[in-house]
């Protein structure tokens, strides 16, 4: 900026501009917000202040035109140029817009929402915008009561939801609405698609990684374990990483959430039987005794969102 009005007043210098200073100086002097500045400071302001200020007042005319006219600076991009009385000269200063403003808001909630392996899409997802059908209607309201009770006393054990329903009813929406409705408050979630992070988990057997990535997941102050029971499960992955999360939570008492296309007792079933075929009903149920502890078994009814929206 510094250049800029060295730029300038080297030109004010060279007869041949004297003609364009003119007109600079008219549409510097008569432009309103720049009258009125000076209206407001004239007594701190000497004449040779003024002069001195010039370059400020004209870069400060041309880029808030350009702001006028197009809604962005072209000095500052996201920012709008304003005058500042700065000691003996008048400075332009550069703040935010509403819109710059509103976007590192939306920057840093959904940098309080850790998706992993989750579709895109559920960032978007509002609680203004769940759309209200009757077969919805008890996930909503539990999804609202929740948020208050945990807002009001972070501290405290919250049942969280499981949300079951048929396929595309909107559960996984729910998750990130909730989700997004607590990170404006200031709340850390991680939401996992339950199915690929065992994949991921798998994966990563024998690597460190493997204690690491288990340790985020569990320790994440809320949890949103989207899809489970959507694939089978191998003894290891029920009992070492699910199992593992889950105890975790249940001693810490850390809210966790769940969605399924299975209800508890579905879900116990299926957990009954591993990968490999063996039966294994005292396994299924310790894991079902802790979901049980940790959520409160919700359904959802309704159309398929998919087909709707496609
Ligand atoms: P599920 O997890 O139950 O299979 P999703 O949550 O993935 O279903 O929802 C299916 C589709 O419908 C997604 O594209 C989602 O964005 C959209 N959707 C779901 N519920 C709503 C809602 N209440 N309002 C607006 N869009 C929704
Ligand atoms: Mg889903």
């Amino acid at each position: 900026m510094e250049e800029f009005g060295d730029v300038l007043a080297k030109r004010f210098n060279q007869n041949n501009y004297l003609g364009q200073y003119e007109q600079m100086k008219i549409a510097v002097y008569e432009n309103a917000e720049v009258k009125r500045f000076l209206a407001l400071h004239r007594e701190q302001l000497t004449d040779a202040d003024i002069q001195k200020s010039f370059p400020k007042l004209y870069e400060y005319v041309k880029d808030r035109e350009t702001f006028e006219q197009t809604g962005v600076s072209k000095i500052a991009p996201g920012y709008e140029p304003q005058l500042v009385l700065n000691f003996h000269y008048v400075d332009v200063t550069y703040v935010p817009t509403q819109n710059l403003l509103n976007k590192r808001r939306n920057e840093e909630i959904r940098a309080r929402v850790r998706a992993i392996d989750m579709p895109k899409d559920i960032q978007d997802a509002t609680l203004e915008k769940y759309e209200q059908t009757e077969g919805r209607f008890e996930a909503l309201i539990a999804a609202a009561d929740f948020v208050s009770a945990y807002t009001e006393q972070p501290k405290q054990f919250h049942k969280g939801l499981y949300l079951v329903g048929s396929f595309g009813v909107g559960k996984t929406y729910l998750l990130g609405a909730i989700a997004h409705r607590l990170a404006s408050q200031g709340h850390i979630t991680t939401l996992i698609h339950f199915p690929s992070f065992a994949v991921d988990m798998k994966q990563a057997i024998g690597k460190e990684t493997v204690g690491d990535k288990l340790d985020a997941v569990k320790k994440s102050p809320i949890l949103m374990i989207d899809d489970i029971g959507a694939d089978s499960m191998s003894a290891w992955i029920r009992d070492e990483v699910l199992g593992v999360i889950l105890q975790y939570r249940m001693q810490e008492q850390l809210p966790t959430f769940f969605s399924s296309n299975f209800d508890f007792a579905e879900l116990e079933e299926h957990l009954t039987m591993t990968q490999k075929g063996d039966v294994e009903p005292m396994k299924a149920k310790r894991i079902m005794e802790r979901i049980r502890f940790l959520t409160k078994e919700i359904q959802l009814v309704g159309e398929n969102r998919r087909n709707a929206s496609q």
